[in-house]
């Protein structure tokens, strides 16, 4: 089975377990985290997006702005993925991820959690765009230029900013993917409204199922199936059911009930990795087989399984990057 799994936040625990001197060297190649290239091989992914997230309630790491952040880690994000070319290569669209599945290689495609870190200057998301950046989580958990998260529901009713439409309009034409995991409903629906391309969800589940201000009511998920859009099941116990403990059989039936509300092609794969803690069934990549023995046990369809693990988002691809 191949996967592709939209979002961990591999690159960013490192870079603070090392600003804090817990850790001395990256390598994203080998490591205990929940994620490293070795096991995504080995677990036979054929894509993952590396998110560089970015907390603008802290410190910057490297003391210069929270942008900078970002730059240096998609400046270690290149370095580590060139390190064996044979095996893995950066991805900008779906035609480098079919090129690249055809030689057997590992997509690694590259995304920002946060942003707010363009800090209002539009020029800024042409830069990332040049530094292979393709997706954006407009929001994290805080207030920024572009809208209102979902932390609680104390933004619920916020929708994007000015500036923010003009966000989803640059990224459209620039050709990169909007996120709306995180933001407020509002936002969600002003991006429904603006968006010209289909849009991603990349870590969020079914309200419906589990009752969390970071997941998708109904209503979303059939508005982002209606955009040609895509949510990725996210392994984080809480927004999984109600303590902190991510079990396989929670994911059946929040993937079940996606499915039911907005058809097979809505669901894919956003682990969250290493960016969640508590009690995991599934602990890293090396394990992501348990995914697939578990959908089969619950009576999903071969169809079904391929089509969460990895044909949902490889159609994604083609959707997003073909639409002009
Ligand atoms: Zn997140």
């Amino acid at each position: 089975m191949f996967y592709i799994d939209f979002h961990v936040d591999t690159l960013m625990r490192w870079l603070v377990d090392k600003s804090k001197g817990e850790v001395s060297n990256i390598d994203l190649w080998k490591n205990d985290y929940h994620i490293d290239i070795e096991r995504l091989i080995k677990s036979n992914y054929a894509a993952q997006f590396f998110a560089c997230f970015i907390c603008l309630g802290e410190e910057p790491i490297y003391k210069i702005s929270h942008y900078d952040d970002a730059l240096r880690a998609i400046d270690i994000f290149h370095e580590q993925v060139s390190k064996n070319p044979e095996k893995i290569a950066f991805a900008s669209s779906y035609q480098d991820y079919l090129a690249n599945k055809n030689n057997n290689r590992l997509s690694a495609f590259l995304t920002i959690e946060e942003g707010g870190i363009i800090d209002g200057k539009i020029e800024r998301l042409e830069e990332l765009y040049n530094k292979g950046v393709r997706a954006i989580t407009l929001t994290w958990n805080y207030e920024n230029c572009i809208g209102y998260p979902n932390s609680g529901y104390k933004f619920k009713d916020y929708g994007l900013k000015p500036f923010g439409i003009e966000v989803v309009e640059k990224m459209n034409d620039l050709g990169i993917i909007v996120d709306v995991s995180h933001l407020s409903d509002a936002g969600f629906n002003d991006v429904y409204k603006y968006s010209k391309k289909p849009f991603m969800a990349t870590h969020s589940n079914s309200r419906e199922v589990h009752e969390h201000c970071r997941n998708l009511t109904d209503e979303m998920v059939k508005k982002l199936a209606d955009k040609g859009g895509i949510t990725g099941i996210n392994f984080c116990g809480v927004f999984l059911q109600k303590e902190n403990k991510s079990k396989i059989d929670d994911m059946m039936t929040h993937i079940r009930h996606l499915i039911n509300v907005g058809g097979l092609e809505v669901v894919g794969l956003g682990t969250d990795f290493d960016g969640i803690d508590g009690e995991l069934e599934i602990k890293g990549a090396g394990d992501i087989h348990m995914l697939v023995e578990a959908m089969e046990k619950n009576k999903f369809t071969s169809k079904e399984i391929e089509a969460v693990c990895y044909k949902n988002s490889e159609a994604f691809f083609k959707r997003y990057w073909s639409v002009s």
